[in-house]
């Protein structure tokens, strides 16, 4: 099938490469002309575990390719996905510039019958919304239909998270054009939803404000735990054995960052506050989340006596581990409180650190291992669970730090393990400990 990918970011590149090697003709498309000379040169410009063999591979077989001309790959392709970035606006609704501007190039390219399927994340009524737009700024009357298409693929992850997704949920007008797209996923042999196009707009929406509810309300439930003696840990542990419940997403810890969550949660109260509805519930989670940067940092300030000419050794800053991206990282704010506070901050992570450069303040300094993060610091703060980190040699980190005092944003360690160590040790959602 000829097939033509709109924006290549995490999503459209991954989306793109995957559906080449199931044997597809893929071209993948940018507005971002330096982009697609880099990756036409063979740069991968994102960091994301499979991909650069995979884009080799179906580059040198000819199946994938990269261009800006938007309006030569919809003449070509049968089916377009739009996979442009979807970013909040200051009042928190969704800016759906890029996906308007991205359906008018459509419309006017367009020659024959097209499916246009939306997988970037947009409020329930922008699948009507890009139908609109491609009706009106058609040069003459061709014949589509705009498909819904959530893309529920992780960042770090990404490559196995489409080849095998929990769901492919699909919105169509019809089940007839939902055919086309059971059609080109059918090789990957899971589960698929057919459904209308509002219903599969919504379902990315309920499904990342429920996992941020999850986080939130265990970080809620952590910082109870602190003020009462109990270890969130083990209430995790009992509250996700049960059947009911399951495990995943109940991790205590700063919160959750990254371009989804935090922007996809914030979008959903709006449109429900456009619709007429209070999410109050949604608002909490928010609420709960924002305080974990201020809750990490009060630790800090507590745990040190202060914070003003301390040297921290910031762990980790990427959003969470295995990725490069920065968007809305917990590390952010955790470092400009710190920077703020009168502190020095040394910062390493095995793979963010081109991309907190760009957007970390100017004064962090960045070091090229964990150790010379904590040489002569007064503290550790593990913001990112990088697997990197849970092998760190904890007598090496200890021996080369002023102090021995970790602060654990993420539950990396064991109390018990770190005391005998040798660290004062504070974490979230559990008692701290001194060394014995
Ligand atoms: P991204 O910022 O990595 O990539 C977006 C790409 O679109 C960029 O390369 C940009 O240059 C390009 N672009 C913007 N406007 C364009 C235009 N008019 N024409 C052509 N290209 C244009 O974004 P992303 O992380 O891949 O996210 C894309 C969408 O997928 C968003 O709606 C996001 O919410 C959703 N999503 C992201 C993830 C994720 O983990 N990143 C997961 C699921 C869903």
């Amino acid at each position: 099938m000829n097939i033509c990918v709109v924006g290549t970011g995490y999503v459209g590149l991954v989306t793109g490469a995957v559906f080449a090697d199931l044997g597809n003709e893929v071209v993948c498309v940018d507005r971002d002309q330096a982009k697609i000379d880099a990756l036409r040169a063979g740069k991968i410009p994102i960091y994301e575990p499979g991909l650069e063999e995979m884009v080799a591979r179906n580059v040198a077989d000819r199946r994938l390719s990269f261009t800006t001309d938007l309006a030569a790959a919809v003449r070509r392709s049968v089916i377009v996905f739009i996979t442009v970035g979807t970013p909040p606006r200051e009042d928190g609704k969704t800016d759906l510039a890029a996906v308007e501007s991205v359906a008018r190039g459509i419309a006017e390219a367009m020659e024959t019958y097209t499916v246009i399927v939306n997988k970037s994340t947009v409020p329930v009524g922008t699948g009507e919304f890009v139908r609109e737009v491609i009706e009106q700024h058609q040069q003459r009357p061709v014949r589509f239909d705009v498909v819904s298409n959530p893309e529920f693929l992780r960042e770090g992850s990404a490559i196995e998270d489409t080849l095998r997704p929990d769901r492919i949920v699909i919105g169509a007008p019809t089940q007839q054009v939902a055919m086309s797209l059971l059609e080109l996923y059918a090789p990957l042999e899971r589960p698929m939803i057919i459904t209308d196009v509002p219903s599969a707009e919504m379902i990315k929406y309920a499904s990342n404000a429920i996992l941020a509810t999850r986080i939130s309300f265990m970080n809620a439930v952590a910082n109870i735990c602190e003020v009462a003696g109990a270890d969130v840990t083990q209430v995790m542990k009992g509250v996700g054995l049960d059947s009911r419940i399951g495990a995943a997403f109940l991790q205590a810890g700063l919160g959750y960052g990254g371009s989804c969550f935090p922007k996809d949660t914030d979008s959903l109260i709006q449109t429900a506050a456009t619709l007429g509805y209070d999410f109050g519930l949604l608002r909490a989670v928010v609420e709960v989340n924002r305080d974990r940067s201020a809750h990490f940092v009060g630790m800090m300030a507590r745990g040190l006596g202060r914070l003003d000419n301390r040297v921290i050794a910031v762990l980790g800053l990427a959003f969470k581990p295995n990725t490069d991206d920065m968007r809305e990282a917990k590390s952010i704010e955790i470092v400009t409180r710190l920077l703020d506070a009168g502190a020095t901050v040394r910062a390493y992570d095995p793979v963010a650190m081109d991309n907190a450069r760009k957007i970390l303040p100017p004064l962090v300094e960045y070091t090229d291992s964990p150790y010379a993060a904590a040489e002569g610091a007064d503290a550790v703060a593990l913001v990112t669970e990088w697997n990197e980190f849970k092998l760190l040699n904890l007598e090496r980190l200890r021996s080369v730090m002023r102090r021995p005092v970790i602060f654990d944003g993420r539950n990396l360690w064991e109390p018990e393990r770190m005391r005998r160590l040798g660290f004062a040790y504070h974490s979230i959602g559990r008692r701290p400990v001194s060394p014995a």
